[in-house]
């Protein structure tokens, strides 16, 4: 018994149908006494269908009105879902942003989180009445519509839940948790009961799409307990939570992934000087191009090589950017690969563990991958080969790390 947030994502909520289903899981949910707040998102393809009615009217809308539009979508499967709980003799009464208010600052589109006002949602949680809230949306100090990014309800779920101290956040969504890789990729991937905050953000980063980035952030900041369960009938689950919450004797790595989604960049013949990295790299800052990986060669003779990855698709932008600079520093040219995958190991239990890399290296060796850059976080190593062996790579590591057994408890 206590204060759930419970979350429903778009494909919980496609049709009338399903949303009479999510209205059954919520009463029951308080049925067994708990105090429910609920954060919808919009209707399954609703956001899409928006934005490309907006971009049949206008290439470029105005962010403001971008939002005032979008927003709709969460503001119908709020009421839908309040009209179904009522029907089924469930009071419950819907918010939306601005009522709460849930304030953001201004950068529409990508607003993020300022506060989150609890007073209205916790009055009517305690008169026993079920609230349901409109994910996605904000409203900023001077009154204007906001919303806070792609898949954003995953974050006003977690805000909501910190600000009204629940015990947990219930994110229900087509899958059934989290995996120790892409099942497509790897058919022996397994499901994971337990992940750490932490790891969580490196696969979410890595591209597992489960969560919202920013709303595993949040929930890590205000350690809000996160629950990603199935609303289509599996009883399995996963929990997201605290590093401590998880046995020591946990496996050493806890899930592999693979980003396609990076280009490779190289400066060859670079002459080794002071401040060449920084000659390098800053004008792709100035584009706001992410690097990611960086790698300098140790020079030869005065001259190194300087590589690093980019998004797909910016590498189009970098080019003449680094064709100008390979020419004012005297550098012999410039290389750019899409052809790459990068595929990581990620675990908490690597703090504590050495040897990880060691046996990464082995597994991709055995199987004649070709390691073209590598770079490592406390709780992650990442090596970047041709984009044809990236599956290949990361069904190996599976097998290497014995990622389909449970560990030892
Ligand atoms: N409806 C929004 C989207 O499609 C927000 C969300 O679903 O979380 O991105
Ligand atoms: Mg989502």
């Amino acid at each position: 018994m206590g204060l759930i947030v419970q979350k429903y994502g778009g494909s919980s909520l496609a049709t009338p149908e399903h949303i009479r289903n999510v209205a059954r899981s919520v009463a029951a949910a308080r049925a067994q006494g708990n105090q429910v707040a609920v954060v919808v998102s919009a209707m399954a393809g609703e956001t899409d269908r928006l934005l490309n009615l907006a971009r049949e009217l206008s290439p470029l809308p105005p962010e403001r009105e971008q939002d005032v539009l979008v927003s709709t979508g969460e503001q119908v499967s709020a009421a839908l879902l309040a009209m179904a709980l009522n029907g089924l003799g469930c009071p419950a009464r819907s918010y939306l942003g601005f009522q709460l208010p849930l304030r953001t600052d201004s950068s529409h589109t990508k607003a993020r989180i300022l506060s989150v006002g609890g007073e209205k949602l916790e009055h009517t949680l305690r008169q026993g009445i079920i609230a349901i809230v409109a994910g996605f949306q904000g409203v900023t100090e001077a009154g204007d519509i906001t919303t806070l990014g792609r898949g954003g309800s995953d974050t006003t779920a977690v805000a909501l839940a910190a600000a009204l101290r629940a015990d947990v956040c219930e994110i229900y969504t087509d899958v059934d948790g989290v995996y120790t890789t892409d099942p497509h990729i790897c058919p022996k991937a397994r499901h994971l009961e337990k992940i750490a905050y932490e790891e969580m953000l490196e696969m979410a980063s890595l591209g597992a799409k489960v969560l919202q980035i920013r709303a595993v952030e949040l929930a890590w900041k205000y350690r809000v307990p996160l629950l990603v369960k199935s609303s289509f009938g599996s009883n399995r689950c996963t929990w997201i939570v605290e590093e401590e919450k998880i046995e020591m004797e946990n496996a050493i790595v806890s899930g592999i992934t693979l980003d396609r989604n990076q280009a490779k960049i190289s400066v060859i013949g670079v002459p080794d000087r002071p401040g060449i990295a920084y000659r390098i790299i800053s004008p792709l800052a100035q584009e706001a191009i992410n690097v990611d990986m960086i790698i300098q060669n140790a020079s030869s003779e005065g001259f190194t090589d300087f590589t690093f990855t980019v998004p797909r698709g910016d590498e189009h932008k970098a080019r003449p950017l680094m064709e100008q600079i390979a020419r004012e520093i005297g550098a012999r040219e410039v290389r750019i690969d899409n052809g790459i995958a990068k595929v990581s190991v990620v675990g908490i239990g690597m703090k504590n563990h050495p040897g990880v890399a060691s046996r990464m290296f082995k597994a991709l060796a055995e199987h004649n991958i070709n390691i073209e850059m590598i770079s490592t976080s406390e709780i992650r190593i990442s090596c970047v080969v041709n984009a044809h062996y990236g599956e290949l790579a990361v069904r190996v590591l599976h097998d290497a790390f014995e990622l389909d057994r449970s560990p030892q408890k």
